[in-house]
């Protein structure tokens, strides 16, 4: 069912839970328990959680609940989005006037005890497809009380996933004219928030952010934080739009021709950190794109394919395919071909420690490896590269989708994200692609190799470059620890 308001599509809400019993003429405040969508700007979550404390003249305010464990995340992802948050809050209390709660554990535990405290009538969620978060969901629904309501927006598509489509999509062509048809509708510009009307009653707690950085840097800290990607909404705006090295700004150009090649990292835009902690709205991106069209239509036209058609796919096939990360969720030619292929002859079978730690024997895919481990982010085209040697070199699917899961989610700054999981299934389990010339371990899979590759780019190139990438890494380190010792000294 759909929830109506002024300023959002009505399709952008759905009703979680419908409050059973009426709080008459005591209402009580909204919540936004924000989680996937960590923006104040362009927001639609917020957008409708503030409209809706306007209507019933109530104060609004915004809750964030750090789990202690989500889906493995390291110092690498936690330090960024921690540091995002950290802005937010300053934003969101200093600009907006509105507070902000900073909760740690179970979100089925803390939410609800926080919609119970401050008496709240209405509990606003933005939308995240992984399982995880949907049955957090469902707990907090049963656990608050019979006064309450829960929103759900889709914050983070620009077609809500429920209004693209309301089944699994078999591929991009399939949903492509469901979302071009219903852009029109939702890919429209922002409202400005709105000021609350009424005063939050109480304080919001101290955060002490700089404890809590330090804390999940030090317990995550084998996977370090990365330096050349700041985090939070400013910076996502620089990287789209800035005038010295803005995506739109400056690179645009080179987009259809160069994203394509790893050498160039910044033929990409750079954006799918900002995108996967919601520091950047997705629907911001298009907007700015399309305003610029004329300019460099074939490259505003191939990043509107990534960002709306195949971000959107992902999330399609996370939410309507409940086994999105396991040999179950491929389509059933898929896993007959690779069943069928299952205990062909593997020239190597290497251990999930060989190749965490980059130790095969193609220079290519190890350096692909580190440049994830090193850089936090590897380049789009060596991720399908990366993928589908782990089929070729693991004992089977099954095991290929494992490893690459857990390598992409611990170590990608952009890590347990849909796209995340789809790319590791489609370079698998051929989800959202079509059957290819059989061949032996990969069946119908698409399959790459090292000389395709090397007809592409410089493949020697990439492999000096991740070099660099590791010494400058280990120079930086040395310093610190220098650095360190010194203070210590001292
Ligand atoms: C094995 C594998 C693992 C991947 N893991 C992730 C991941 O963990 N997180 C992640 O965000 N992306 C992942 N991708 C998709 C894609 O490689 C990255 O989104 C892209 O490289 C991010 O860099 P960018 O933002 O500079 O890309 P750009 O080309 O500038 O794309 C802009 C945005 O479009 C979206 N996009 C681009 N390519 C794809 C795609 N193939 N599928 C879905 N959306 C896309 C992303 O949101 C991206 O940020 C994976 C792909 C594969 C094959």
């Amino acid at each position: 069912m759909a929830a109506n308001s002024a300023a959002l599509q009505p399709g952008r809400v759905r009703i979680l839970k419908e409050a059973s019993k009426s709080a008459g003429q005591n209402v009580g405040p909204v919540v936004y328990w924000m989680f996937r969508d960590q923006r104040v700007r362009d927001n639609w979550a917020l957008i409708h959680a503030v409209e809706q404390a306007h209507k019933a003249n109530v104060p609004v305010a915004v809750a964030f609940n750090l789990f202690d464990q989500f889906l493995g995340a390291k110092a690498r992802q936690l330090g960024f989005m921690l540091r995002g948050l950290r802005q937010l809050h300053r934003d969101l209390e200093e600009t907006h006037q509105i507070p902000f709660f900073l909760f740690r554990g179970n979100a089925e535990d803390t939410i609800p005890n926080f919609v119970s405290e401050c008496g709240a009538s209405l509990l606003v969620t933005d939308f995240s497809p992984l399982r995880e978060v949907r049955k957090c969901k469902e707990e907090i629904c049963k656990r608050v009380s019979d006064f309450v309501t829960i929103h759900e927006v889709d914050a983070h598509n620009v077609v809500p996933l429920w209004a693209a489509s309301e089944k699994l999509e078999y591929s991009a062509r399939t949903i492509r004219s469901k979302i071009n048809k219903k852009l029109p509708e939702y890919l429209i510009e922002f409202p400005m928030l709105q000021p609350p009307v009424t005063k939050w009653v109480g304080t919001s707690r101290l955060i002490d952010w700089d404890s809590l950085i330090d804390e999940v840097l030090r317990k995550g800290a084998e996977v370090p934080e990365i330096d050349w990607c700041e985090p939070g909404e400013k910076a996502a705006m620089e990287v789209l739009m800035g005038s010295k090295n803005g995506f739109l700004t400056t690179r645009l150009k080179g987009y259809s021709l160069d994203r394509n090649n790893p050498l160039k990292p910044r033929g990409l835009s750079g954006l799918s950190p900002y995108l996967h902690f919601g520091q950047i709205s997705a629907q911001r991106c298009a907007l700015e794109a399309r305003s610029i069209r004329k300019l460099c239509p074939e490259a505003v036209d191939a990043f509107v394919e990534e960002l709306i058609v195949r971000r959107e796919l992902a999330d399609n096939f996370c939410f309507y395919q409940p086994h999105y990360d396991s040999l179950q969720g491929a389509w059933e030619w898929a896993r007959k071909t690779l069943m069928d292929h299952a205990f062909d002859k593997r020239e190597h079978i290497y251990t999930k420690e060989q190749l965490e730690k980059a130790q095969t024997a193609d220079p290519l895919w190890n350096a692909s490896q580190l440049e994830m481990v090193y850089y936090g982010k590897m380049h789009g085209f060596m991720r399908m590269y990366w993928a589908k040697k782990i089929l070729e070199w693991t004992r089977g699917p099954e095991e290929a989708l494992e490893i690459s899961i857990y390598l992409n989610n611990k170590y990608e700054i952009d890590g347990r994200d849909p796209n995340g999981y789809v790319g590791c299934m489609w370079s698998v389990c051929g989800v959202h692609d079509q059957g290819w010339k059989e061949r032996p371990i990969f069946g119908k899979i698409r399959y790459m190799n090292y000389a395709g590759c090397k007809r592409k780019f410089d493949v020697d190139g990439y492999i000096a470059y991740v070099k660099r990438l590791g010494e400058t890494k280990k120079r930086k380190a040395e310093s610190l620890l220098g650095r360190k010792a010194k203070e210590l000294c001292t």
